[in-house]
């Protein structure tokens, strides 16, 4: 279980995050959902220790990931299996290079079991043929799934999808998202998805958390977004809609 407790965060003058409280609960699908500069990316760092609270804190499975030492976050991370804004795949290595490199960084795993693994990874996103090929040569859509492939490959507890669906044409997004909902099926995940896309939120997700103005606005089971009287949710769900 992830706990954000109180989550204060400025960046110099600008206060993007102001008491946010969440938990994320093992097995589900939470789907954060705000307009674009709302905090959703930076919310996300904090859950995975690349961005520490200036107030507040964040627990996962019951360790403040904000005070602990350096080793003890490392390990925690590795229960973590992250989908970057734009992918990030490494362009100077194949799509097997790429999916290997977690494995070979935090895995004690030989180079046979890492080969093994990593083709395994690539058949679970539908990419069994991509392994020699660099990231220049592949599709939008098909460089999110070698990122995706990348980021189960150590079977991780938890994964957070920043903008799994941007940029991909709606037959595209489908895939990507009857990916994650098979991911958190198959390997019982729980998972965190950052997202614009209503369509895809109403797909996969069983809750959603709306930042709004710096707060939580909203939190709630996706059948309340349908009956929602609330009337910032509701402008920001019939605008992302249409
Ligand atoms: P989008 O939907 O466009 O991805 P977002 O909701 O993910 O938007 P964030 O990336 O979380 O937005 O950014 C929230 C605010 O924090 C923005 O105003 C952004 O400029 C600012 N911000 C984010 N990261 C940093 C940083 N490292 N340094 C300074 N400001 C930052
Ligand atoms: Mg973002």
């Amino acid at each position: 279980m992830i706990q954000i407790e109180h989550l204060h965060k400025s960046f110099g003058d600008l206060d993007v995050l102001e008491d946010v409280s969440l938990n994320i609960h093992e097995g589900e699908t939470l789907a954060i959902i705000g307009q674009s500069g709302s905090g959703k990316s930076v919310l996300m760092k904090h859950i995975v220790g690349l961005l520490s609270p200036d107030r507040g804190r964040v627990l996962v499975d019951d360790v403040d990931i904000c005070s602990v030492p350096y080793e003890r976050l490392r390990e925690v991370r590795k229960h973590f299996g992250v989908l970057f804004q734009g992918g990030a795949l490494f362009d100077s290595m194949t799509s097997e290079e790429n999916v290997a490199f977690p494995l070979e960084y935090f895995s004690s795993r030989s180079p046979a079991e890492i080969k093994a693994r990593v083709a395994e990874c690539l058949e679970l996103v539908r990419m069994p043929d991509v392994g020699p090929k660099k990231p220049a040569e592949l599709s939008g859509g098909m460089r999110k799934r070698v990122a995706l492939a990348r980021a189960i490959a150590l079977e991780p507890k938890y994964i957070l999808y920043d903008e799994p669906t941007s940029g991909l044409d709606p037959k595209t997004s489908n895939t990507i998202d009857e990916l994650i909902q098979q991911l958190a099926e198959e390997m019982n995940v729980t998972s965190v998805v950052v997202t614009h896309d209503m369509h895809s939120v109403f797909n996969i997700a069983d809750r959603a958390a709306f930042l709004y103005g710096k707060s939580l606005h909203w939190v709630g089971p996706i059948d309340a977004i349908h009956n929602r009287d609330d009337p910032v949710l509701d402008s920001f769900v019939t605008a992302s809609e249409y």
